[in-house]
């Protein structure tokens, strides 16, 4: 009961917008109770993604101040709201995206929260939620991948990337994968990338020959983007004709002013996607949790940790993903 819990709590939090000086590490923030579905999980450790930072620079905007980001983590159900679904009791060892994580204890809605497996722990339930169901519906959902189709990830060292990456192994796809250093481009293919490329941000045509020769002359079945403004136009200029151009992310900037008379050059079908759209429901982020949880027991995906921080090192965090020095997947511990 919410009796047994502590009134105040760790978190991190913004009272507006703006530079990595808004986050603010607090101990004294009132322990939420869990509404309507909800349950409070006590956090053993707090994914950080890219999308925290849009967030917290005002890209995306926060519902209202002052506000806790993060938007995933795993630890147990301490405490259940009263409409909560019967599948969760406390105690039970979970893994949940929503939103407030960055603190000791989080309230999650039902939909969003999934028991783990035993032979999960609680590191990997905290860096899967997000990333690792991303790439998973986008080579399910946004272009479904067939065995033997060749595949463009970028910022494939990256935490979505790295998923992206084995993922696409699993299922017997062959992957060219762009990153920006030698070192990252090493790790993307450890983790099943065929071919790793630099981004020739200088020299576009190069890299567009390159991704074609490779292809024998045809280009990619699909392009997976994050990067979005800076890497949108090489990205279309290597889809096949007929393929598929799946936009997802805006780590350089959002892509603006597109022109749909572009398309028809090749038919390709372009999309921006989100995660959400795909798992609106209990059911669907079930399934896809219950098949990711599959493919890491009988496939080995694994998830590499950057880093885990302590939750008061929340700059420190943050510069390192914005300043393009992490890889895999950095972790928070409250
Ligand atoms: P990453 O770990 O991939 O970090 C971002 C990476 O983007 C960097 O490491 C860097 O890799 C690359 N990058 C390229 N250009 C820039 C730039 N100008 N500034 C900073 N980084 C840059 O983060 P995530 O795995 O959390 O997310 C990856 C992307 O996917 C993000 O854009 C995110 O918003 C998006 N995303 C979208 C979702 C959706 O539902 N649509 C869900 C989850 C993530 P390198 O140095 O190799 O270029």
């Amino acid at each position: 009961t919410m009796s047994s819990l502590p009134k105040t709590m760790k978190a991190v939090v913004i009272e507006k917008t703006g530079g990595t000086d808004v986050l603010q590490y607090k101990t004294d923030v009132p322990v939420p109770e869990p509404k309507g579905d909800e349950v409070l999980i006590k956090n053993e450790y707090i994914g950080i993604n890219y999308i925290d930072t849009y967030f917290r620079s005002g890209v995306y905007n926060p519902p209202s101040f002052p506000y806790i980001l993060g938007r995933e983590g795993a630890g147990t159900i301490a405490a259940l709201g009263p409409s909560a679904h019967s599948d969760l009791t406390v105690g039970a060892r979970v893994a949940y995206m929503g939103q407030n994580a960055y603190a000791e204890y989080t309230p999650a809605s039902s939909t969003y929260v999934t028991t783990l497996p035993d032979s999960i722990d609680a590191k990997i339930g905290a860096a899967a939620p997000l990333q690792a169901l991303t790439a998973l519906t986008l080579i399910r959902e946004a272009y479904a991948v067939q065995k033997g189709d060749w595949v463009l990830v970028t910022a494939a060292a990256g935490g979505v990337g790295l998923w992206l990456c084995q993922l696409l192994k699993a299922v017997g796809a062959r992957t060219i994968a762009t990153a920006s250093t030698e070192e990252k481009r090493e790790l993307a293919k450890q983790n099943g990338a065929e071919i790793v490329l630099g981004y020739y941000a200088e020299d576009r045509d190069q890299f567009v020959k390159k991704v074609l020769e490779i292809t024998g002359g045809e280009g990619v079945h699909a392009v997976f983007d994050s990067v979005g403004k800076d890497t949108f136009d090489s990205s279309l200029a290597v889809v096949r004709r007929k393929g598929t151009m799946v936009s997802f992310g805006n780590a350089s900037g959002p892509v603006t002013g597109f022109s749909l008379a572009r398309l028809s050059a090749k038919n390709v079908k372009l999309l921006r996607t989100t995660l959400f759209n795909y798992i609106a429901t209990r059911e669907e982020f079930q399934q896809y949790s219950k098949e990711l949880w599959g493919f890491i027991e009988k496939d080995g995906l694994n998830v590499k940790i950057h880093d885990i921080y302590p939750l008061e090192d929340i700059k420190r965090a943050t510069e390192d993903i914005e300043g393009r020095k992490t890889t895999g997947k950095l972790l928070l511990k409250p």
